[in-house]
């Protein structure tokens, strides 16, 4: 498929929805098959997906990290132009249905600071499609992959209503950073203004300074220049059409469990049943703050707070 520059607006949803069924019957995506529990913590219903057998074995043999599987890309896994400087592709071993990935035309590192395109990107996918747009900044955060890709998951039946949701709750759309009060780890919020899901506000710009207040807000180091590529130290930001959350990492793992932002969404994802024991005993939340704050010994934050 040829690449154009720009998504012919209102597109997005529909030839997903084609390049997806079309990439499962030519054998390009390869999903991994998981089942799923509940674990509830603080009153928050946590999702847990757990990848059976062979899941694991199909994931062994995902891309090996000295390869760089966005550029080039597999052509079967390629959706749209989403910008000049970026495309949405297929994840090719997907745990929910239609996960986009927006990666950018040339290589940039994971691990630097997001550009104003990036957040440019970001919008277009969101006002395209009603989902849940995510950044794992860096390995610490959960990124497996160094050529820079923002996600994006509509909210369909699998993931909605995400957990949570309903601890993000903005009385007024006024642009102000804070935290959230069930949120019992280091973060910055904010609430999304909806203006900017209108492609014709071309609200790039703004994004990007939300982001780096909300950056700053957490004590991460922001360079002001807006085309900067400084790197910057690991965190998760997530983006829903009502809210944008930011979340600065100590580690990637809790007892062994790869923690990205979905987990942030509320939505672990284990390899295990036995990872999934482990999550039980000490709780999502426990897991959360453990990778944010890096200080609480799972062995002593053992039990649990219902
Ligand atoms: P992350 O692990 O958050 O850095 O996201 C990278 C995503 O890329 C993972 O969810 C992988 O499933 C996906 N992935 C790995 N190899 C490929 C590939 N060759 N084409 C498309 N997606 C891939």
């Amino acid at each position: 498929m040829a690449e154009k520059d720009h998504l012919p607006p209102g597109t997005l949803q529909a030839t997903l929805l084609e390049r997806a069924a079309q990439a499962r019957r030519c054998g390009a995506i390869q999903s991994l098959p998981t089942t799923r529990e509940v674990i509830e913590q603080n009153g928050i219903p946590f999702q847990v997906r757990i990848l059976e057998s062979l899941a694991i074995k199909q994931s062994a043999k995902a891309s090996p990290s000295t390869v760089n599987p966005f550029l080039p890309y597999d052509p079967d896994l390629f959706v749209a132009p989403i910008s000049p400087t970026h495309l949405a592709l297929l994840n090719k071993f997907n745990v929910v249905e239609h996960h986009l990935l927006i990666v950018t035309r040339v290589f940039e590192d994971q691990q630097c600071q997001l550009t104003q395109k990036d957040c440019e990107a970001f919008l277009i996918g969101l006002t395209e499609i009603d989902g849940l747009a995510f950044y794992n900044a860096g390995p610490e955060a959960g990124a497996s992959q160094s050529h820079k890709h923002l996600q994006l998951m509509p909210l369909h039946h699998a993931l909605a209503p995400l957990p949570i949701d309903r601890l993000l709750c903005f009385p007024q759309a006024d642009g102000m950073v804070g935290a959230a009060p069930g949120l019992p780890f280091p973060h910055a919020c904010a609430p999304m203004d909806p203006d900017w899901i209108n492609p014709e506000k071309n609200s790039g710009a703004s994004l990007h300074a939300s982001y780096r207040k909300l950056l700053r807000a957490v004590g991460l180091s922001v360079d002001p220049t807006a085309g900067s590529h400084m790197p910057t130290a690991p965190y998760n930001f997530l983006i829903t059409r009502k809210w944008m959350l930011l979340v600065p990492r100590s580690r990637e793992c809790f007892e062994g469990i790869s923690i990205n932002a979905l987990a942030f969404a509320g939505a672990f994802l284990v390899r295990d049943k036995q990872q999934l024991e482990t999550l039980r005993r000490f709780g999502p939340m426990t897991a959360l703050q453990y990778v944010t704050e890096g200080r609480v010994s799972p062995n002593e934050s053992g039990r649990r707070s219902k």
